[in-house]
């Protein structure tokens, strides 16, 4: 077990604590190759490694052999690049802004570019800096979201000198409903995507993201794209999540308390206790990224703990009535994402997904990661607090 870094704010002083596994990441990484049967994959780090941390996402999978990897905007490719250096290829997902061209160049990213505008500002670069750029094309085979329509791929097609400079290194597309394989929009992109690819310069394909490496192997090409399911995301809803849990969230106990019958608890007295009730303060709330939506439990030593009343802004109050009196002391951790309510769970509660949830947790936590393979989590976070 080492533990491989830590967040500006320490156990004492914040209000909770997210562990982050990085040998779980790793684990998702490997697992997820083995589906691909050959194909690799690169490491979707956007986001802040889907608020989890990009450099610390990337150095684990890099110790997996991966060497590509994607961001959204150049901002994260020049903190990325800082990080891993020149090496692994750093994708930009939305592209080129404009005016961006030296920027991008100079951190040695790859744009993916999504419009013929792009295209065009990317030529102009390499011809100003008389050198070959790279970059990825992005088709758009049925999301209407990112990347070159059918029209713009056509017109491309019979322009003689469009990719005078330009050293395409990827043609890629994205797919709009791939967490539901019985979607027909699935097929339909996947041949939309032959379609446009054949009439574009000769290159590595990819379109699959992590549930698309999911719909089987003629979804795969030369590169799948995976993010969610590193992060323990379940890549096909509605069946058993093949994932690990990734991250654990545990918030401290400010304080405990005995409540008679009939006391209005929280914001608007949402909630009265109906008998002698002992409940707990904890601290962290919706300004921590914890939807205010999501009225769900705490569990402490197994023991499931409910949410009573409204998320606040900083706490949580907790019903402990279901604990010994005095087994909860302030400064006790409880946990809120691990191994008895996930990610998935939560999000489905506040009527969200997973993704949401990781990428809103906040910056106020205390934040760990370690690489710890087989060894529980929470067991090692309760140690290291309670000694
Ligand atoms: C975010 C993103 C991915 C990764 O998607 P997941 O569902 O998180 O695996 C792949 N490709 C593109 C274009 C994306 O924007």
């Amino acid at each position: 077990m080492t533990r491989t870094s830590e967040g500006v704010h320490s156990l004492v002083a914040a209000g909770a604590v997210l562990a982050i596994d990085l040998g779980a990441i790793r684990e998702n990484y490997r697992l997820l190759k083995s589906r691909l049967d050959g194909v690799p994959a690169a490491g979707l780090v956007k986001a802040a490694g889907y608020g989890l941390d990009a450099p610390a996402v990337a150095h684990a999978l890099i110790r997996e052999g991966c060497n590509t990897f994607f961001v959204a905007h150049l901002s994260e490719a020049v903190a990325l690049a800082a990080s891993i250096g020149d090496k692994p290829a750093i994708h930009i997902l939305n592209g080129l802004a404009p005016g961006a061209e030296q920027e991008c160049i100079a951190c040695g990213a790859i744009p993916v570019l999504n419009s013929l505008e792009q295209l065009d500002a990317w030529r102009g670069a390499a011809r100003r800096v008389g050198k070959r750029l790279p970059a990825t094309l992005q088709v758009d085979s049925g999301m209407a979201r990112l990347g070159l329509s059918p029209a713009d791929v056509k017109t491309l097609a019979v322009t003689s000198g469009a990719f005078d400079g330009i050293d395409i290194v990827l043609v890629m597309s994205h797919l709009a409903c791939a967490d539901e394989p019985d979607s027909p929009a699935n097929e339909m992109q996947l041949h939309e995507f032959e379609r446009l690819r054949a009439m574009l310069p000769k290159a590595p394909a990819s379109l699959a993201n992590s549930s698309g490496i999911f719909l089987g192997k003629r979804y795969h090409f030369d590169l799948a794209r995976p993010g969610a399911a590193l992060y323990g995301v379940n890549p096909v809803p509605g069946r058993p999540n093949p994932m690990r849990q990734v991250v654990n969230l545990s918030a401290k106990v400010v304080q405990t308390r005995n409540l008679p019958a009939g006391v209005g608890v929280g914001y608007g007295h949402s909630f009265h206790t109906s008998s002698l009730m002992r409940t707990a303060t904890i601290s962290l709330g919706y300004a921590d990224g914890w939807p205010r939506r999501a009225v769900a439990a705490a569990w402490f030593n197994g023991v499931r703990l409910p949410f009573i009343g409204r998320v606040s802004m900083d706490s949580i109050i907790l019903d402990i009535s279901a604990l010994p009196e005095g087994r909860l002391k302030g400064g006790d951790l409880v946990e809120l994402i691990g191994e008895h309510q996930s990610i998935d769970e939560v999000a489905t509660i506040a009527g969200t997904i997973g993704y949401e949830i990781l990428t809103s947790l906040g910056g106020r936590f205390h934040r760990v990661h370690v690489d710890r393979d087989q060894e529980k989590l929470a067991e090692f976070i309760r140690m290291r607090w309670q000694g």
